[in-house]
């Protein structure tokens, strides 16, 4: 596959995007030079490039959708990433976020669960050369095919209606979770595990979102 190329109107759209997100409040520089810097329509099917720096959810197949850049520049921003930090994240997707957070220099570990999404994300993430692990499998459970646990992160980037124990249990004493969380509309938390229990878990909360659901098992058809 040739990748088309990013253009100046790419990196155009691209800036206004970014000056967007500064408008709406981002003031994470280094979220926003990671944005400035991942070129978002690559993600994305060549039928939605001139939309492809909207603030908004797109259609990658699968009945999918990328997450919208605003969504994306907050969870980034809730990990309070350092440079090479282990990030598990569950919901591959298209991988822009998978893209941002190696931008912003975390080794990344991603799950999907829809096997042509894990495909064609792998595939696509070695071509732009980004460094994350890509992995199909059921996300409630964690990376279980290899085991890189205790993570510094754990990023969930579809709405879960739990916080998922297996999950909580691989990220380290001390570390962040960001989860939207809820059935049809998420709530996005920021949890700082400071003990295993429940009751050592810092909760913070960031407003509503909308995601799609974090379903349990495998899909293996589209
Ligand atoms: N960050 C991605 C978000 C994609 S939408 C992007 O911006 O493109 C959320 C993704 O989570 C979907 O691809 C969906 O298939 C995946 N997903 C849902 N439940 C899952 C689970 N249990 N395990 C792994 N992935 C899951």
């Amino acid at each position: 596959m040739t990748l088309a190329a990013d253009s100046y109107r790419h990196k155009g759209l691209r800036q206004a995007m970014v000056d967007d997100l500064r408008r709406k409040g981002m003031t994470d520089e280094r979220v926003l030079k990671a944005m400035l810097e991942v070129p978002r329509h690559l993600f994305l099917d060549l039928a939605f490039d001139a939309r492809a720096y909207d603030d908004d959810a797109l259609p990658i197949g699968c009945d999918q959708t990328i997450s919208h850049p605003s969504t994306v520049a907050m969870q980034s921003h809730l990990l309070n990433l350092e440079p090479g930090l282990k990030v598990l994240e569950i919901g591959t997707g298209s991988g822009y976020q998978t893209a941002v957070l190696c931008a912003l220099k975390a080794r990344v570990f991603s799950v999907e669960r829809q096997q042509p999404l894990f495909v064609r994300t792998k595939k696509l993430l070695s071509e732009l050369r980004y460094t994350a692990k890509c992995f199909l499998g059921d996300g409630y459970q964690g990376l279980t095919e290899v085991d890189y646990s205790p993570y510094d992160r754990v990023l969930i980037t579809c709405g879960a209606p739990f916080v998922p124990p297996a999950l909580m249990a691989s990220l380290r004493t001390g570390g962040i979770m960001v989860i939207p969380l809820g059935e049809k509309q998420q709530e996005m938390l920021r949890i700082t595990k400071h003990g295993p229990t429940e009751a050592e878990w810092e909760v913070e909360r960031f407003g509503n979102f909308k995601f799609v659901p974090m379903l349990g098992g495998r899909q293996f058809k589209s």
